[in-house]
């Protein structure tokens, strides 16, 4: 693991940095290394990256025409699940949920079984996660940068809930003319899954995805082990806290510096306590979660987010839901959950 010499790849909008292997340095779409291509495109409002072995499953060398091929089945995968997930596309299925009165819609399965998932995660973290928050969390858009008034936000409060929408098999029913989805804190990690879903039936022997502050990886990285990730210093979008080091499954980061507006110094961020309706203030200024299924490993960010260490701790004793993660708190503390070895994490300044 120390013989990696740190190339750092970030784009602004990522809370991850990906430290890969010593030989070779990220590049962009196109260019060409030894092991690997990386193709990088822009889609659910995130900047993508998809990083694919040239090795084949087989041992084979896989021409740049195949993994191109393989690049944009990735892309259309995208294109659906945005296509569905969106609270922004009018023809998404989630448009018509949340703009609609009394709605009821034939929902399709992507759209059925992420609720499921939602709400299975909602009720596990005791509604910390909450995807039926977008009456709330539209009030709190960056993009508006409007602090809403307390009564506009406990009106809002009123409309969020699980008990507001009724699903009979693919069937969903908006109970609450206002109440409205939101996939935000979700989204990114089922679509990093799906990715790897496919990906693992390809030829492709291994590689990664990134999607925002969520990276899945897939097969087994033979020569240089595993994949080191960056875990972003809040307060230097250039610093690292630390390296998190994944052989398989999903990292998700959800932080205050990812989203945010400031009025009169004070920062308002894009996480929502579902109790208060406000950003929330729990002692944390970052989470990174580890989990074997991209769902859980995004949604558990923003839920341990809004949480805070000592009942994130709680529900990890609890053992309904598997991860690990890695908090920054306010006071720039690291901790760690109990699961999270030397191996799997390394504070900076430790061993340089
Ligand atoms: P990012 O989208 O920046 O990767 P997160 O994964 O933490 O960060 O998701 C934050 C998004 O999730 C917000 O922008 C909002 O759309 C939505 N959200 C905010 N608070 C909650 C919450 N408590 N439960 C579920 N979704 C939330
Ligand atoms: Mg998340």
């Amino acid at each position: 693991m120390k013989n990696y010499i740190p190339r750092r790849f970030f784009s602004a909008a990522l809370a991850v940095i990906l430290l890969m292997s010593s030989v070779i340095s990220l590049s962009g779409c196109g260019k060409k290394n030894e092991e690997y291509r990386d193709f990088n495109f822009f889609a659910m409002d995130t900047y993508i990256t998809l990083r694919l072995a040239v090795k084949g499953s087989d041992g084979s060398v896989l021409s740049d025409d195949y993994l191109s091929s393989v690049a944009n089945e990735c892309a259309d995968i995208l294109s659906d699940i945005e296509g569905t997930l969106s609270a922004h596309s009018e023809k998404s299925d989630v448009y018509a949920l949340n703009s609609g009165v009394d709605v009821m819609i034939t929902a399709d399965d992507t759209l059925v079984s992420l609720l499921e998932t939602a709400d299975k995660i909602r009720e596990l973290t005791g509604g910390a996660y909450d995807y039926t928050l977008g009456a709330v969390t539209e009030l709190w858009d960056p993009k508006t940068a409007v602090v809403p008034s307390k009564a506009d936000v406990l009106a809002a409060l009123e409309h969020t809930g699980s008990d507001k929408l009724m699903i009979i098999n693919r069937t969903i029913r908006k109970l609450d003319s206002k109440t409205k989805i939101d996939f935000g804190g979700i989204g990114k990690g089922i679509a990093a899954q799906s990715l790897l879903e496919y990906l693992s039936t390809t030829d492709v022997e291994y590689g990664l995805v990134s999607l925002g502050g969520n990276i899945g990886v897939f097969g087994e990285k033979p020569e240089y082990g595993n994949y080191k990730i960056g875990i972003r210093d809040p307060d230097n979008a250039g610093g690292v806290i630390g390296y998190m080091y994944l052989n398989s499954g999903f990292i998700s980061v959800s932080g205050d510096y990812e989203r945010y507006f400031e009025v009169d110094g004070v920062r308002y961020h894009h996480i929502i306590d579902p109790v208060t309706g406000y950003p929330a203030d729990s002692g944390v200024r970052s989470v990174a979660v580890h989990a074997l299924n991209g769902a859980s490993a995004d949604a558990l960010s923003t839920a341990l987010f809004v949480l805070g260490v000592e009942k994130s701790l709680e529900l990890y004793e609890e053992g309904n839901l598997k991860f690990e993660a890695v908090f920054v708190t306010d006071e720039g503390e690291i901790i760690t959950t109990p699961g999270i070895t030397e191996e799997m994490f390394e504070p900076v300044g430790k061993n340089d």
